[in-house]
């Protein structure tokens, strides 16, 4: 495909040419092993520092708390299973109905273990009650874990409430942030986080590199053993990664959420214009506090698998929900926690970045209502 709209930016990103700049030498002349003693690995090394100062600094962290891994999945699942381990007395945790897999999948593993899961459900709108929260906690409970912002609707979670009850509690409290990352603050100070994770690949950096905030005295079990990333995270550093991550959290700095602002405003245009072209039209989430980019849309009677199907053909890609359910073709598990009426109005998900324009968001609407009416017949 050489000239087609990617409006699936929760599933991906494309990789910043400044971040692609920043990769290829170390992919090249400059492959060294980090942990090599002689200047051709310590030059690596210096490197993959910087790397490490630009990432605590965009978390308000210290450098030694940022572990690099391999993907989000791999951080959100040695939290859990560190914060699970890390006190035999403590064996219950809450986490939330709308996580993503790789919280679900570390959640049901537990259960199976012997521990208790406590999954909070969500209203009409996706959003969780603290109170329920708080009344489920219990003086077993090792961990909380709710992530930042919602993959699939969008919605931004109150985490900072959440922190502040984890603190009360003397509970760990583990966020998932790959969403939010670029779009909304993230301080780990503010946040009373114990670990927090995030992924390259949703910020224009290539995909295999990932991160984990572990607070500094937070008792940390790793998940790959070996002596990289002092002692947390075992395995040859993917130095090309790393740096790439880098450069995409500093132009994420630089750029100082202007991106975000600009984003937002293209997908409230976007929704308006549907709204007028395209009847009986439902936006899934809690409208007024979303991520910036997101748009979670159902137009009724159409099934969402063939409208998918048929934008792609007209060159435009879109998801049916989270990439990693879209295989199947099981309903997403976050709209059958909101009590969605999905029978009648199946869900697309639309996910801009900061390479959407306007004209491409144009052509999308048109598009749109070409196939929903051609369904509809
Ligand atoms: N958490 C959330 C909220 C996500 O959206 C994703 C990916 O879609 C992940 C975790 C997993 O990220 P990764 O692909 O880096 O494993």
């Amino acid at each position: 495909m050489v000239d087609f709209i990617y409006l699936d930016n929760n599933a991906t990103t494309k990789c910043d040419s400044r971040v692609v700049e920043e990769m290829l030498p170390f992919l090249k002349e400059n492959f060294g092993n980090a942990s090599s003693l002689y200047a051709f690995g310590k030059d690596v090394k210096k490197k993959i520092t910087k790397a490490r100062k630009l990432v605590a600094s965009l978390l308000n962290a210290e450098p030694s708390e940022i572990v690099f891994t391999s993907c989000a999945s791999e951080s959100n699942t040695a939290a859990i299973l560190s914060a699970a381990f890390a006190c035999k007395e403590k064996k219950h945790i809450i986490t939330t109905k709308v996580e993503h897999a790789s919280v679900l999948e570390t959640m049901k593993f537990l259960e199976k273990q012997g521990f208790e899961v406590t999954y909070l459900s969500v209203d009409k709108n996706g959003n969780i009650d603290l109170e329920e929260l708080k009344k489920s906690i219990k003086k077993e409970t090792a961990l909380i874990c709710v992530m930042m912002a919602n993959n699939e609707i969008g919605n931004v979670y109150p985490v900072h409430e959440i922190g502040q009850i984890a603190k009360a509690n003397d509970v760990l409290f583990h966020c998932d942030a790959v969403q939010a990352i670029g779009k909304v603050e993230v301080d780990v100070k503010k946040l009373n986080a114990s670990t927090l994770s995030f992924s390259g690949h949703k910020i224009h950096a290539p995909k295999g590199v990932g991160v984990l905030y572990v607070k500094k005295g937070v008792d940390f079990k790793p998940l790959v053993f070996g002596h990289q990333e002092s002692e947390r995270r075992g395995g040859t550093e993917n130095v090309a990664g790393i740096l790439a991550l880098g450069k995409a959290v500093e132009i994420l700095m630089e750029d100082g959420f202007e991106s975000s602002k600009k984003i937002e405003d293209l997908r409230n245009s976007m929704e308006q214009k549907i709204r007028e072209k395209i009847e009986n039209v439902v936006f899934y989430g809690d409208i007024k506090n979303r991520l910036s980019n997101t748009s979670c849309m159902a137009f009724a009677g159409v099934d969402a698998h063939e409208l998918m199907f048929m934008l792609e053909t007209k060159g435009v890609l879109v998801s049916t929900g989270s990439a990693c359910n879209s295989e199947s073709a099981k309903p997403s598990h976050v709209l059958v926690a909101c009590g969605a009426d999905l029978k009648n109005y199946q869900p697309i998900r639309v996910s801009l970045s900061r390479f959407s324009t306007e004209a491409e968001i144009e052509r999308f609407v048109d598009k749109l209502s070409e196939c929903v009416l051609k369904l509809r017949r």
